[in-house]
């Protein structure tokens, strides 16, 4: 089987200003690297489709949810925090980013194909049960696995979130919920300063300092992930995959490569094949620097095909 890409043009259309790291070029680096690394022929495309109301209200506040439809502009810009605006198309690519985990979670669950990588944007591991923050409006992967949970009766899905920064809103939405079971490692301290006092039983954080290598970081994950979800023998695992911690990537000051995100997602490849039948979902998060960016998505998405 082959490793599905769920994407939607529109997602390209949301924009947060000239200047802001958080650009639809982040899409068309990592199309552009798949493509003329021949990865692109054995992948097979999907279009997103929106999520539900109902879909967002398992996760997020009602109160919230009517807030940025209310708030979402015709014309012009809208800020919801400091980093995180919203133009005219940015509604739409949110919906569609949360509907791209959810089809993902279809997908992989019918068996279309074993893994699937949702090629959207905005992110969404830092958006909370309540508030947006740090250039994510929705929990696309909280999402994603109350619905695994809801529609497809799964008892335990693992989530990890590599991005450089902590998973605070995913942590915020799954916290004491113990048919999740969330590992995250992130740099600290650091944005958005989370993660670092006692979490709840289901929840694994891995805080990091400034100048972690891939050794420190296989390390970290060696400890205190990979036998977690070893002993929760999730049904289903789905990534946050950032990939701002990226030495080239000066979003953040961690010093991993290509070959740790290769690492990390063949040792999850490992997992998912002892207990959830292969299935993996994931999720694009962060990534500021385009060449290093579409260079480790292609190492992550390589090392599915291992
Ligand atoms: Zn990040």
């Amino acid at each position: 089987m082959t490793i599905g890409i769920i994407s939607r043009q529109e997602c390209r259309l949301h924009e947060m200003g000239a200047y802001h790291p958080e650009q639809p070029a982040r899409l068309d680096a990592i199309n552009d690297r798949l493509i003329a690394g021949g990865l692109d022929m054995v992948l097979r495309h999907f279009e997103a489709p929106k999520v539900s109301r109902e879909q967002l209200l398992v996760v997020h506040d009602r109160i919230y949810v009517d807030q940025v439809f209310d708030v979402a502009p015709e014309e012009g810009m809208v800020w919801l925090d400091g980093d995180t605006s919203m133009n005219p198309h940015s509604l739409e690519a949110a919906l569609y980013a949360a509907g791209a985990g959810v089809y993902a979670v279809d997908l992989v669950m019918q068996q279309e194909v074993r893994q699937a990588f949702c090629l959207v944007r905005p992110p969404g591991h830092h958006a909370e049960r309540g508030r947006a923050m740090g250039f994510c409006i929705f929990s696309n992967v909280a999402i994603a696995a109350y619905h695994a949970i809801n529609h497809w009766d799964l008892e335990r899905v693992a989530i990890v979130d590599f991005d450089v920064h902590h998973g605070n809103g995913t942590e915020d939405i799954v916290s004491g919920d113990q048919r999740i079971l969330f590992c995250s490692s992130f740099q600290h301290p650091f944005y958005p300063g989370t993660g670092s006092d006692t979490a709840a039983a289901n929840v694994v954080n891995m805080p990091l300092p400034a100048l972690t290598d891939g050794a420190a970081f296989r390390e970290a994950m060696l400890q205190h992930c990979i036998p977690r979800i070893e002993a929760f023998a999730p049904q289903l695992i789905l990534i946050s995959a950032g990939f701002d911690g990226h030495r080239a990537d000066d979003m953040a000051q961690f010093n991993l490569l290509e070959f740790d995100y290769a690492w990390v997602t063949r040792q999850l490849a490992q997992l998912a094949s002892i207990s959830a039948e292969g299935r993996i979902v994931s999720c694009l998060e962060g990534g500021y620097n385009l060449h290093a960016l579409a260079r480790s998505v292609e190492a992550h998405l390589r090392a599915f095909l291992d």
